[in-house]
């Protein structure tokens, strides 16, 4: 089953010429979501063809970099005759600003927007999966957003039912669902004789801006992917500290303690644009996992476990 991020936009605060600002597309099977959707998301996506069926946008904060996309991208939805609700999440003020900012136009949406105001340890069940909002450090109101799949159910092993004299047919059914069955000899052949243990599913998660954080760590332990806040290399620190961002090198401690197998850096000041090599060497140091700078259009499949 797929799941692919695909970065639309990794600069902070202002675009460059190779870079838009914050939006990440999420495709799991067939849901799409948006995380963030800074102004000029829309044309990223057609630039880089994640389709336009969104089916909810989760934001991590209301900077303007990070939620302004969605005026003209709704609109464009609308004009091209959306009819499907689309679901609207972020952290407070989600609901007063989202209110007057998409419904003050003089044209009405063709479809229902939903807004849902979230706070920390919210978890949003989506098909096969749950986002989850945990707890970040920056100027404002912030939430992160962990993707966590489902287990998926173990391995059935029907050699091994027909070992046991299970007849083919309904019973095997009731074994691979997890339900023991009696044999018509009155023995009982249970699930766990012929299902292995369930699998876990695959976890992304995205710190959107923040000081690096305890709330982040809990989120991404084990995760499969991080993708975090980077802004800075250590010549910034004080910066990083001043405006809540994180430098590289404390998006790879991040990583290292949550245990992440794979980490990335987005959210690039414009003075790392195209000199982003020194900020995957400074968190390298920390990091010995998967680790790559963002660049819009980059995609990322993540294999099941
Ligand atoms: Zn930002
Ligand atoms: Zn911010």
């Amino acid at each position: 089953m797929m799941l692919r991020l695909t970065f639309l936009g990794t600069s902070a605060a202002a675009p460059t010429i190779s870079r838009n600002l914050s939006a990440l597309a999420v495709r799991r099977d067939r849901e799409l979501f948006l995380v963030d959707c800074g102004e000029g998301t829309q044309r990223q996506m057609i630039r880089y063809g994640t389709g336009f069926d969104v089916d909810a946008i989760f934001f991590t904060h209301f900077h303007a970099d990070h939620y302004l996309g969605a005026i003209g991208f709704l609109r464009t939805l609308s004009m091209l005759g959306r009819e499907g609700p689309l679901d609207v999440y972020g952290p407070r003020p989600a609901r007063r600003l989202l209110d007057v900012m998409l419904f003050t136009g003089t044209e009405r949406f063709a479809f229902e927007v939903r807004i849902h105001e979230v706070a920390p340890g919210d978890a949003i069940r989506r098909d096969g999966c749950a986002m989850v909002a945990f707890e970040t450090d920056h100027r404002t109101p912030s939430v992160g957003w962990a993707l966590l799949e489902d287990e998926r159910p173990g391995r059935f092993h029907p050699d091994r039912a027909d070992a046991l004299g299970v007849p083919k047919g309904p019973l095997f059914g009731t074994l691979q669902h997890g339900g023991d069955v009696t044999l018509a000899d009155g023995r009982v052949v249970r699930s766990a004789d012929v299902v292995e243990g369930p699998r876990r599913g695959r976890r992304v998660v995205v710190s959107g801006d923040t000081r690096p954080c305890r709330g982040t760590i809990e989120a991404a332990r084990g995760a499969d992917v991080l993708v975090h806040d980077s802004t800075f290399g250590d010549a910034e620190q004080a910066r990083a500290e001043e405006t809540m961002h994180s430098t590289a090198r404390e998006a790879g401690r991040v990583a290292t303690e949550a245990g992440a197998g794979r980490l990335v850096l987005t959210h690039l000041s414009t003075r790392y644009d195209r000199e982003f090599a020194i900020l995957a060497e400074e968190a390298r140091a920390e990091f010995a996992g998967a680790l790559e700078v963002a660049a819009d259009g980059m995609t990322i499949e993540v294999p099941l476990p």
